[in-house]
């Protein structure tokens, strides 16, 4: 049976590289799959997954307004996995037409995003998914700071850390930096610059 998988991690976790790998897992078998990543994100160009060790692919873009179930349903060969990268941005709907694709469809679907956003707060797809999945998975990383497990997300401006503004802010001059509870309230980053 076919399951919807919520893989979540923070910044840096290597979310990506694995994303790149289950796809070229399959494929060496001659198992077709789909990659797909939020439209939001064209930090790397619109509809790309890349990762930080230089390896990337092309990707469906998914937008706000793209029925996922129908595009999935659509496909002239039934694929043997969905992934999906960014998935913290989908939204709702997104979320259950996954959900579809698995149950309708029994094709199983593996989501790969951030759980929290700089503030600590879920996104609209992490939220959905954490309610919906089958399996939840944590990929883990560790602190920028010390050696314990990264579990949120700073958002540093300028080299200073930020705590209040948009959720969503792509292309600016801002760093997300993976951080552990403590040093999320307390960054060893140095006031000068
Ligand atoms: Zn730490």
């Amino acid at each position: 049976m076919a399951q919807l998988y919520y893989k979540y991690g923070t910044m840096n976790s290597g979310k990506t590289i694995e994303i790149l790998k289950v796809a070229h897992n399959y494929e060496e078998q001659g198992k077709p799959v789909v990659i797909m990543t939020s439209a939001l994100d064209t930090r790397d160009g619109y509809g790309i997954v890349s990762s930080r060790i230089g390896m990337r692919r092309e990707a469906i873009a998914i937008t706000n307004e793209m029925d996922v179930f129908e595009y999935v349903k659509a496909l002239p060969e039934k694929p043997y996995c969905v992934l999906i990268d960014e998935c913290q941005f989908l939204t709702k709907k997104h979320v259950y037409d996954l959900a579809r694709v698995v149950d309708d469809l029994d094709v199983p679907v593996m989501a790969f995003g951030l759980k929290n956003d700089f503030q600590n707060e879920l996104f609209e797809g992490s939220k959905y998914l954490l309610l919906l999945a089958d399996k939840i998975d944590e990929i883990k990383t560790i602190c920028q700071f010390c050696s314990k497990k990264a579990t949120m997300v700073l958002r540093t401006e300028n080299g200073k850390p930020v705590y209040e503004g948009n959720q969503i802010q792509i292309g600016g001059n801002e760093t997300y930096i993976p951080v552990c509870r403590k040093h999320y309230f307390n960054p060893m980053i140095s006031k000068e610059k």
